[in-house]
């Protein structure tokens, strides 16, 4: 049964005992006496519930502001509004976005340092005031273009541990932050906190430590100033899977002990911070089909104990999607993506080397360079999990390949666990996730 509760949140029910995986095989199942065996996804939004429980159990004073730029769904937007999320939002259009959901302009943050000034106006007017900045030119634009801005300065981190880097290119050393606080005070404007971002893929949760100490730093500063700031920002950068090297929890028991140093609740500062990978990666499975397949040969086979066949037989699947569409993470090294085979494998069959490329005709299309799978033919299936971040959001349709359907499902007791938080409208850590 498919669910309309609002333009822009359609879903089907699972039915008891299934689950999201369930979907899949019966969409593939439906597609086997048909040609059309396009790419899809399934999106199990009870996975993003449980990652909202999992935040706040783990984080208890920090308030997630789901960073949209990771996958601007509306569906997912309004998963996470009914579960009281803010929202950070980069542009105007991902403002007017969160805006058409009903969110109130109090739960967004315009995070994005270096904004155009017809976007810094366009805020202005839709009353969207929390804004960072890491530079003056920003300070003057913002002095200009905007009515009552509450400034957040964006410092910059160690982020030498992290997959991508954002500090290259992001945030203000400790030394100029102290210039820019003096600088907006000329300008009278009200700075109100302090953000940072130690890098997506943050693989060294002491990278927090020392960014949370150095933000105390700048609030200190502020105080000589005059400032009297209460917002602290601590970003992204947590996993969206365990298979990441560090787990979630291994990262906030981390932070929270550094929270407790440098900002004790008596402090008085709400801290706010902005995942984007954590609440959706592992929602997502896409499913594509093998639509070409070549085999190379050379002679000399023979089988290693674990059944990899250790021919120079080598063989090249083209499936039906590709780093311009749902990989295009895939470049940056951050997900390592492993194909999982769809097709029944037999008790004691061969795995060959293989290499998977995308369907466009680049060659920089491949999805995955080598790996062991049982042979597969063309009409095949292969899944990959964890593909909710920075894939649909970040996909093009290079070569007029269209991309992916998406296919919404939610299990009841998460859509009742869902509903009593929604009431609650704040997240209790004595709800547990569905099981
Ligand atoms: C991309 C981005 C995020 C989200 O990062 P994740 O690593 O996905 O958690 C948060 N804040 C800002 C400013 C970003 O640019």
């Amino acid at each position: 049964m498919t669910m309309t509760l609002f333009d822009h949140f359609k879903f089907t029910f699972l039915d008891d005992g299934f689950c999201a995986r369930d979907i899949v095989d019966q969409k593939i199942n439906e597609s086997t006496s048909s040609d059309d065996k396009d790419a899809f996804y399934v999106a199990d939004l009870g996975d993003i519930l449980k990652k909202h429980l999992r935040w706040a159990r783990a984080l208890p004073r920090v308030t997630p502001f789901y960073a949209v730029k990771c996958n601007d769904s509306q569906t997912v937007l309004r998963t996470l509004e009914t579960l009281g999320t803010g929202f950070d939002c980069a542009s105007k259009t991902e403002i007017q976005l969160v805006q058409s959901l009903g969110v109130e302009s109090s739960r967004i943050i315009y995070a994005n340092p270096c904004k155009q000034v017809s976007q810094i106006k366009y805020a202005s007017a839709h009353g969207v005031q929390m804004m960072t900045f890491d530079s003056e030119v920003e300070l003057m634009k913002v002095a200009r273009s905007h009515d009552n801005a509450k400034l957040v300065l964006r410092i910059a981190t160690d982020d030498s541990k992290a997959v991508c880097r954002l500090s290259v290119k992001f945030g203000a050393t400790l030394k100029n932050s102290r210039l820019l606080l003096e600088r907006a005070k000329e300008l009278g404007l009200d700075i109100i906190g302090v953000s940072f971002h130690v890098g997506s893929g943050c693989t060294d949760p002491e990278t927090y430590t020392q960014a949370i100490a150095d933000a105390r730093c700048v609030f200190d500063m502020g105080a000589e100033l005059g400032y009297n700031m209460t917002l602290l920002d601590i970003g992204g950068g947590f996993p969206g899977t365990d298979k990441f090297k560090l787990t979630f929890e291994e990262i906030t028991a981390v932070i929270n002990p550094a929270l407790d140093k440098y900002f004790p609740a008596d402090f008085g500062v709400r801290i706010i911070a902005e995942p984007g990978r954590f609440y959706v990666a592992s929602a997502y499975t896409l499913a594509v089909n093998i639509i070409a397949k070549k085999v190379n040969m050379k002679e000399q086979s023979g089988s290693d104990d674990k059944g990899n066949v250790t021919s120079d037989r080598t063989l090249m699947y083209y499936v039906n999607d590709g780093i311009y569409g749902s990989f295009q993470d895939v470049i940056r090294g951050y997900e390592h993506v492993t194909p999982i085979v769809h097709k029944k494998m037999k008790p004691d069959e061969l795995m060959y080397p293989c290499t998977i490329w995308g369907h466009t005709c680049n060659d920089l299309d491949r999805i995955v360079e080598l790996c062991n799978l049982p042979e597969q033919q063309v009409g095949d299936w292969l899944l990959f999990e964890n593909m909710g971040a920075y894939t649909v959001a970040a996909s093009s349709t290079f070569n007029g390949f269209q991309k992916p359907d998406i296919h919404y499902v939610m299990s009841r007791s998460a859509w009742q666990c869902m509903q009593q938080i929604h009431g609650h409208c704040k997240c209790e850590s004595t709800l547990e996730p569905p099981a």
